[in-house]
């Protein structure tokens, strides 16, 4: 049987073609900073069509600028996941259905890293709104666009785990059990569309990357010994991409383990 290791092995040596994702539509939460926004932009770089969903629309607007002036495609799709409810959610999946009719990758990469320490002092507003944005929200977004990537001749929805979310860690509280969750949720939702050929559905653990969720989690950390979002771009763009047909139900490292 293949081990994590093996199978994360030709997503970590990907190199796309230029225009590996030409023709595709694809949805990133979080796009407008850190791992989204840079996987925004190869996702473009690379041929696709990509909708930009997040809360601040001023970062937003800069990345629809960068990938526009690039001579890309993109929209932007304001949508903020701690607060939205049923009509925000249904508005994007029409307007997506308008434009497209489809949906060939949807990259669940926004979360929130919330308050580390001890869970016998964690903050219950503050835990919910964690599981809220990192899992909830997810499967919710999900649900309402199952219909379209089901649509498309070859999607793949991805999902962003942790390695606090497979074992569990002192003090990562709320954001470790929600990445539990998304583990969970991976293999639930693979397993139910495992008949169908034109979806796939796994998770991508980035590993220790250079952004702001990272630099509030390990402030004392030397920023230059671990990697920038854009040198991990080729390996969401195979999981996003026609390179990951066939694999479903995974939870992948971008990064070898430290
Ligand atoms: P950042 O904090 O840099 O980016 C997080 C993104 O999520 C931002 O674009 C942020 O928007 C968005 N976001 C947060 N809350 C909401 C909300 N309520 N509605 C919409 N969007 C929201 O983190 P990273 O780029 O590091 O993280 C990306 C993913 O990778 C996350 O799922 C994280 O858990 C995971 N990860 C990261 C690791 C790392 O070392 N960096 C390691 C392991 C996993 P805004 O800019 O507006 O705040």
């Amino acid at each position: 049987m293949k081990t994590r290791a093996d199978l994360s092995l030709p997503m970590q040596q990907h190199v796309p073609a230029g225009d590996e994702l030409a023709g595709r539509v694809i949805a990133i939460t979080g796009a407008g900073s850190g791992i989204g926004r840079a996987v925004a932009l190869g996702a473009a770089r690379h041929g696709a069509r990509v909708i930009l969903i997040g809360r601040t629309i001023k970062k937003l607007e800069g990345v629809h600028a960068e990938i526009e002036a690039a001579g890309g495609g993109a929209q932007i799709a304001p949508l903020n996941l701690e607060t939205a409810g049923a009509p925000e959610y249904d508005q994007l999946a029409a307007a997506i259905t308008q434009a497209y009719g489809r949906l060939d990758g949807l990259l669940h990469n926004a979360a929130l890293l919330g308050t580390l320490g001890p869970v016998e002092q964690a903050d219950v507003p503050t835990w919910c709104r964690v599981m809220h944005v990192n899992l909830t929200a997810g499967f919710v977004l999900s649900q309402v666009l199952l219909p379209l990537l089901r649509a498309s001749a070859d999607a793949s929805l991805v999902f962003t785990t942790s390695s606090a979310g497979r074992r569990g860690y002192a003090y990562w509280g709320a954001y470790g059990v929600s990445k539990f969750g998304i583990e969970g949720l991976t293999q639930t939702l693979a397993e139910e569309y495992a008949h169908l050929d034109n979806l796939r559905i796994n998770a991508i653990n980035p590993g220790a990357t250079r952004t702001a969720m990272r630099r509030a989690a390990y402030p004392a950390e030397d920023v230059n010994a671990i990697v920038a979002p854009e040198s991990l771009v080729n390996r969401y763009l195979w999981l996003l991409g026609p390179a990951s047909r066939g694999v479903s139900g995974q939870s992948l490292d971008a990064q070898p383990p430290r």
